[in-house]
């Protein structure tokens, strides 16, 4: 057996998947929307069958088995799945299979845990740092939770890395020492904040200096393993409860998560030092579409705020946003034990939002006018008609006008929804070729093959991966590369879902309809092909084209 297929015979698809996405049953398969990046949607394309042990999304056709499923899913490398998959299962995968680049990272990983459990040990030996974090309501089980620390001698650090076996050149590319040869921590006389990815491995630190001065906060730079754009803080640790309260609040720093962990609000994340980004947003998605902003009330949070809600905006999301008396964050708030539950009640929609910030006095009725027609053009830009009926009533009470008026007004504001081109891209990609049924549907009953074999009317123009196929049997579609098995794995997994199969009263007429329209296909890339031939003096292609003209018109495609 492969390390392919050993891995995902060892994995349960339902479960694999079910750490990435809520999963619905529905009839013998489960279904969900689509949890893969760069792919949003309202109605659920992805499916996942038990059966098949393939998990698929119809829409951007990514996924397949375990090892396509989490390349897709992590935007990793076919060697980073294995090993991925490799750690889940507890299967060894043979040490000559990683690639360099690969034993590169696992050695980052190791090294930021291990530089972790360093911090972390330091930190018991200064008891004033405790009583820093203490003075700051920290307490021992969130300084543990959150693998707390603190950097006090770069030669120990050094020493202890070297002990577990780290050459020189990995420790300074780990960037945690200014300078290696004098064994510098740039982290020094820091607390330490441990950044971990999704995956739960630690990927990056982040230093607050203890008295005043500057940068408050020094953070690690990218790196091999490191990029703050897809790193929200604590979505590790939080996933759970993520997905049993079925939102999250996004927070804009390390201790603003650290406050709400204190008040007993475990479902929070980070962004940290940047803004909220897609890929951001993919990681959130995968366990809730709905999001609470919770941003400082100065004019940067504000800033964030705005630029997070346009980013979000027709993506599927429900948005809230937490907002905070004038410039208080939360530590803030649970610091002078107000319940901050009470704030994440009167979060506030968009639109609410909108008109909260914004500086019109709604007393005079100038200002509600302008204020009514700017607020109409914002639920103008938002596609879903629910979500537009809902913020055009909203409107409509806290302006204090007349429904209808806003109706009335709204509707009479052009519409000029224009596809994105992403949309277009999306449709191009959903093109499934008459040949990828035909494969489809061979691997679903392999006896359909001899059916379709009997309707090749263009044998010697039949693409070589069918021929192989029609040739050698069914079981030649695992010499195909993996993309492309697993597209076709998908749409029979599709086309066996469908009601339109279950249902049909006549499978040989719908294979008949397929199989002629590969007929067609390759006829009118033949004659495509033969005419330009032609056009440039092929004589030989002249004779071919009459032929396959004749036959053509004999079975009547042409
Ligand atoms: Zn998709």
């Amino acid at each position: 057996m492969g390390i392919v297929e050993e891995l995902e015979s060892a994995i349960d698809m339902v479960d694999l998947v079910g750490r990435y996405t809520k999963l619905k049953k529905s009839g013998a398969n489960y279904k969900a929307l689509c949890p893969f990046p760069g792919h949003s949607e309202k109605t659920p394309s992805f499916m996942v069958s038990p059966t098949k042990q393939i998990a698929y999304c119809f829409g951007c056709h990514k996924g397949g088995g375990a090892v396509k499923f989490i390349m897709d899913i992590e935007n990793c490398s076919f060697r980073e799945a294995i090993e991925i998959l490799s750690s889940l299962t507890g299967i060894k995968v043979n040490g000559n299979f990683g690639n360099d680049n690969f034993k590169e990272k696992k050695n980052l990983y190791s090294l930021y845990k291990d530089a972790t459990n360093y911090y972390k040990n330091a930190l018991k030996n200064y008891p004033e740092v405790k009583k820093y974090l203490y003075d700051r309501d920290l307490n021992e089980e969130i300084i543990n939770n959150f693998n707390i620390g603190y950097s006090d001698s770069g030669i120990e650090l050094f020493s202890y890395l070297k002990s577990k076996g780290y050459e020189d050149e990995q420790i300074s590319e780990s960037q945690i020492f200014l300078d290696i040869k004098s064994k510098k921590d740039k982290f020094i006389g820091r607390v330490i904040f441990p950044i971990q990815n999704s995956r739960g491995d630690f990927v990056a630190f982040a230093g607050r200096i203890l008295d005043k001065g500057e940068p408050k906060y020094l953070n690690s730079p990218a790196s091999k393993i490191y990029d703050k754009s897809n790193i929200l803080y604590n979505i590790f640790n939080a996933r759970q409860a993520i997905t049993k309260e079925d939102f999250v609040i996004i927070c804009e720093g390390y201790m603003d998560v650290i406050a709400l962990n204190r008040g007993g609000i475990l479902n929070c994340v980070a962004v940290s030092g940047t803004a909220l980004t897609e890929k951001h947003l993919t990681l959130v998605k995968r366990l809730t579409k709905k999001v609470f902003l919770c941003f400082d009330g100065d004019s940067a949070g504000q800033k964030a705020t705005k630029l997070s809600l346009e980013k979000m905006k027709n993506e599927g999301f429900e948005v809230r946003i937490i907002s905070l008396p004038n410039g208080k964050d939360p530590d803030e708030i649970i610091s002078s034990g107000k319940d901050f539950k009470e704030f994440i009640k009167n979060a506030l929609t968009p639109i609410g939002y909108f008109i909260k910030k914004s500086k019109f006095n709604t007393e005079s009725l100038e200002d509600k006018k302008i204020l009514l027609t700017e607020a109409l053009e914002l639920i103008k830009s938002y596609s879903d008609g629910i979500e537009k009926d809902f913020y055009l009533k909203e409107l409509s009470k806290l302006l204090e006008i007349k429904e209808s008026i806003v109706y009335d007004r709204f509707n009479k504001i052009k519409f000029s929804y224009k596809k994105s081109d992403e949309d277009a891209n999306l449709k191009a990609k959903n093109n499934i070729s008459s040949k990828e049924m035909i494969i489809a549907y061979c691997l679903i009953d392999e006896s359909n093959l001899e059916f379709f074999k009997q309707k090749i009317i263009f044998e010697e123009y039949l693409p070589k991966d069918l021929k192989e196929i029609f040739e050698n049997g069914i079981e030649k579609i695992n010499n195909f590369p993996l993309e492309k098995k697993e597209k076709i794995r998908g749409i029979s997994l599709k086309i066996e879902d469908s009601e339109n199969y279950k249902n049909s009263l006549n499978k040989a007429e719908d294979l008949e309809k397929i199989m002629n329209g590969l007929n067609r296909e390759i006829f009118k890339q033949t004659e495509e092909a033969l005419k330009q031939k032609i056009n440039s003096g092929d004589n030989d292609a002249l004779l071919e084209y009459t032929k396959l003209i004749n036959k053509a018109k004999k079975s009547g495609i042409k």
